[in-house]
């Protein structure tokens, strides 16, 4: 397991008094997996994503990336937010390359790692360009290039798809969900989309309210290398659907 988390607790300390945000949390991703992460709003999700970035620590419990208690942030770990928060003053090209700035690699080696995956991605006409000269999409295939470009192992996507339109969505999760395969990563993706976590995912956690739980966890095995798009009208898509969406019913 890449990730791992044993029993996993964190009860928030806020001026207002506790706020109980995750309680006993089990459960591993594989190397290479694509897990999505759907519950309530409000549940615990974006804790959860907290927890393995080293963002937070657990009040009980431990949390693992490959094997080693989570205790800073690490470079083996990418986080990619629900805006692109890409720098409106920086270039393209000066955008996807903080991260590798923030890390002091040499300006040469910076240029030759992204100038890559910029070229490889369909982005490398812009990279003179300002976030405000490209659509939605590609910030965010831009956003994405970001992350990708400090090689982390694992990617944490924070709802990354919810600032786009409908179209849009469908679009770049497919092209990001092809991207995060070719390069190999291991993926969990926070959602409140159902149809979404369906189309792109090897396995799915439903969670409890708050404070969240595991209620179920399902490995789309009828799935396995269908890819997103044609998800949609796989027959077995509705069955998955309606049990995840009575899973989520706020009333049970
Ligand atoms: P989700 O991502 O599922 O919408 P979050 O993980 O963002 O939920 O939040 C879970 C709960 O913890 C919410 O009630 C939220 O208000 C609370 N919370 C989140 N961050 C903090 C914090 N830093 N201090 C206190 N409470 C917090």
């Amino acid at each position: 397991m890449i990730v791992e988390l044993q029993n996993a607790t964190l009860t928030y300390q806020s001026p207002d008094g506790e706020v109980e945000a995750l309680q006993g949390i089990t459960f591993g991703v594989r190397e290479g997996e694509f897990v999505s992460i759907v519950g309530p709003s409000g549940c615990g999700k974006s804790t959860l994503l907290s927890l393995i970035a080293g963002l937070e620590a657990p009040s009980s419990g431990a949390v693992l990336v490959d094997g080693e208690a989570v205790s800073a942030p690490s470079p083996k770990v990418g986080f990619m937010p629900q805006k692109d928060q890409l720098f409106p003053w920086r270039t393209i090209l000066g955008n996807v390359t903080l991260g590798l700035e923030l890390q002091g690699l040499p300006r040469r080696e910076q240029l030759a790692r992204v100038n890559e995956l910029l070229e490889r991605y369909g982005l490398a006409a812009f990279a003179g360009k300002t976030p405000a000269q490209l659509s939605g999409g590609m910030r965010q295939r831009c956003a994405l290039i970001r992350t990708l470009a400090t090689s982390p192992k694992i990617l944490l996507l924070d709802e990354p798809f919810s600032a786009l339109d409908y179209q849009t969505r469908l679009s770049v999760s497919a092209d990001i969900y092809s991207i995060i395969r070719r390069e190999h990563k291991t993926a969990l993706l926070v959602t409140h989309d159902i149809s979404e976590a369906i189309s792109l995912s090897d396995r799915i956690v439903v969670l409890s309210r708050r404070p969240a739980r595991i209620k179920a966890v399902h490995t789309l095995e009828d799935l396995a290398g269908v890819p997103p798009m044609a998800r949609r009208d796989h027959p077995s898509f509705p069955s998955y659907f309606q049990t995840i969406w009575k899973e989520l019913d706020v009333n049970v």
